[in-house]
């Protein structure tokens, strides 16, 4: 099959099960934007999707690839919102608030006030986020959700980060069912610490979990394999 039809039709299936994720709990589908996880696709695709799509946010999880690819001139005319999705090291912080229009994977305070210095000299709101961790392992990033409230009330006093909401990473399993009631914690604790924000997303969900992360109130998916498979 032709690419540009492969991708597109990759779209809409996952448009398409949004949208009945949606219709399942009388969500309104308009809400949710999907995320392109760009990190692993060919820059070829990654044009294709965006000339025949509407996505508006892209995420990628190195700074030096993302900086590489997304400043060339054919990749810089897409008018969409950039998030930084990985694990930020403290000496790519300049790097990476000068670069992203959002950072997605905040976990304590030392790299929040680093990026806000940062955003400062460049005279820039920066968007964060604050990523959950749902596992216990070592090797994940992530703040737990008990302690997730207090780390963003000190983000919020920080004149150039914006607080605009909760990202996590589900535990690998098989049956999105199982995740849904921790998908659902996590819908409960945003609308209540990011009750009054005008600006806010949810982003839960990946290519194997995002329609239970939608069904469960999820407003920004994150989809990286199945969109350019
Ligand atoms: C890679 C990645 C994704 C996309 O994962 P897929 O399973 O390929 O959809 C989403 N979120 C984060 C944080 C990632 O690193």
């Amino acid at each position: 099959m032709d690419r540009s039809l492969q991708l597109k039709q990759n779209f809409t299936a996952i448009e398409t099960a949004i949208e009945a994720a949606c219709q399942s709990t009388n969500r309104p589908f308009c809400e949710v934007n999907l995320m392109a996880v760009t990190k692993y696709a060919a820059d070829e695709d990654v044009r294709t999707l965006l000339d025949n799509t509407p996505i508006r946010h892209i995420g990628e999880s190195r700074v030096q690839q993302a900086l590489a690819r997304w400043q060339r001139p054919d990749f810089a005319k897409y008018p969409v919102q950039k998030h930084f999705i990985g694990h930020l090291q403290k000496n790519k912080a300049a790097q990476a608030a000068r670069f992203f229009d959002f950072i997605d994977s905040i976990d304590n305070l030392q790299i929040a006030q680093l990026l806000s210095e940062h955003a400062h000299k460049l005279n820039k709101t920066l968007r964060v986020m604050v990523q959950i961790k749902l596992t216990d392992r070592e090797t994940q990033s992530g703040i737990s959700l008990a302690l997730a409230p207090t780390l963003v009330k000190e983000l919020q006093k920080l004149p150039y980060l914006r607080p605009c909401g909760y990202m996590a990473i589900a535990p690998q399993t098989t049956n999105g069912n199982e995740l849904r009631p921790i998908f659902k914690q996590i819908r409960l604790a945003f609308e209540r610490d990011f009750a009054t924000q005008q600006e806010r997303y949810l982003s839960l969900g990946m290519s194997n979990d995002f329609e239970a992360a939608v069904a469960e109130g999820a407003t920004l998916p994150r989809v990286g394999s199945k969109l350019f498979a």
